[in-house]
């Protein structure tokens, strides 16, 4: 949230003005009494737009700020339901421009995007005044120093009597960049103030979730509230898994495997009135009984699901120890009294499948069949799902 890209840009010298974040019209209240003066209130959160949707309004005072306070707190911005509003002095802006870092994948680089004309939405503008937008790029090795930070507002275009301001802005920029190990570090509008000085009015920042172990201050920023909360539980168990809307769970191995099983499943629930699959989960190669069992129980604990099928191609991991695991998770499950009660569609292909296979026609486990081709137990399990 911006509150949140702001406090983070200040711990690395970039210019902005904190303000207060507040959850209710009376503390907003009491935070305009507080700052003095016309404030700005402003909506956070994990979206853009907010301006054209309305939440941000300057007031003029703090009977003021509790109207507009009233009309953002709750508001719905492109599906993120206003829960915080922050109250800052409202900024005498002279001037608006863009500025961003990002990773540029496409090069193996790091990339500048920055425009004098800023405020409005940067696609706008790239699109109806391209030479307006300036995109440098960035040697990942000798990064940003002072000249490459001159070379950046030149190519923006911006105006000559802010270059002197807005280097040392752009270094922190930088610095924050990479000590925070961001994939996007955003600001717009970057603003020239009333007195020459420039300030980070907005900013959203994209963390690399690879970098987390080194960042522990970076988990306050996840926002628990709009997380769905399945996705939040697999995670607290180290699980890739993605929430989507369909009846079928999904459970398999190799990140590249599960997405195709998506569209197998996806294709077969066609003939079943549009079964679609559930999730997205990668238990991974060298799945313990563990990590069956936890992935199982996620799936399984989803309303939506009506079947599941478990889609593993045994490589280094063998089929005889998928199939092993999945009969240990069986009883983890019920030792946690967490019952089958679902259908489950099997398939195992590759090292092993005839033993694991085998296994798994041994444990004889209730509601669970096995198919051995992925697009038949794909159908499978659609078919099951459409039934219930
Ligand atoms: P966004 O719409 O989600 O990108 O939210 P921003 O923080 O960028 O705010 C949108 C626009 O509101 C900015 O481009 C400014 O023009 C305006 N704005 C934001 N804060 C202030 C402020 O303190 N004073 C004034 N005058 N305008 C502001
Ligand atoms: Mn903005």
């Amino acid at each position: 949230m911006e509150y949140q890209a702001k406090e983070l840009f200040a711990k690395h010298g970039v210019p902005v003005t904190l303000g207060r974040v507040v959850e209710t019209p009376g503390d907003a209240r009491q935070a305009a009494e507080e700052l003095g003066g016309r404030v700005v209130v402003k909506a956070q959160v994990k979206t853009g737009g907010r301006g054209k949707a309305g939440g941000v309004k300057l007031a003029a005072d703090p009977d003021d700020a509790v109207t507009q306070a009233e009309a953002i707190l709750g508001m719905d911005i492109k599906g993120h339901v206003v829960r915080r509003v922050l109250v800052a002095p409202a900024a005498a802006i002279a001037d608006e421009y863009y500025f961003s870092f990002l990773v540029d994948r496409s090069n193996r680089s790091y990339l500048c995007i920055a425009s004098a004309e800023g405020g409005v939405e940067i696609e706008e503008v790239a699109h109806t005044n391209p030479d307006a937008v300036a995109k440098v790029a960035i040697d990942p090795v000798s990064g940003v120093d002072e000249a490459k930070a001159r070379e950046i507002v030149a190519a923006a275009k911006f105006p000559a009597d802010v270059a002197e301001a807005a280097v040392p802005a752009i270094l922190a920029l930088w610095k924050a960049f990479v000590a925070e190990d961001a994939t996007l570090v955003e600001v717009n509008p970057l603003v020239k103030l009333a007195d020459g000085t420039i300030e980070a009015l907005d900013g959203k920042v994209t963390l690399d979730a690879n970098a987390a172990f080194r960042h522990e201050d970076h988990a306050a920023f996840e926002d628990k509230a709009a997380t769905d909360p399945l996705e939040q539980r697999a995670k607290e168990k180290h699980l890739n898994y993605v929430k989507l809307q369909g009846q079928v769970g999904i459970i398999g191995n190799g990140a590249g495997l599960v997405m195709s099983t998506l569209d197998v499943v996806a294709y077969a629930g066609e003939e079943f009135g549009g079964v679609r699959p559930a999730n997205f989960l990668d238990i991974g190669g060298g799945a313990s009984a563990e990590v069956m069992a936890n992935g199982l129980e996620i799936v399984l604990s989803d309303p939506d699901v009506n079947a599941v099928f478990v889609n593993v191609f045994g490589g280094i991991t063998a089929c005889d120890a998928v199939a092993n695991g999945i009969v240990a998770a069986f009883k983890l499950l019920a030792e946690r009294h967490e019952t089958v009660s679902k259908p489950l569609v099997v398939r195992l292909d590759g090292n092993n499948a005839e033993l694991g296979r085998q296994i798994l026609a041994d444990a004889g486990l209730e509601g669970v069949e096995q198919v051995d081709t992925m697009d038949g137990a794909a159908r499978r399990a659609a078919e099951l799902a459409a039934a219930r």
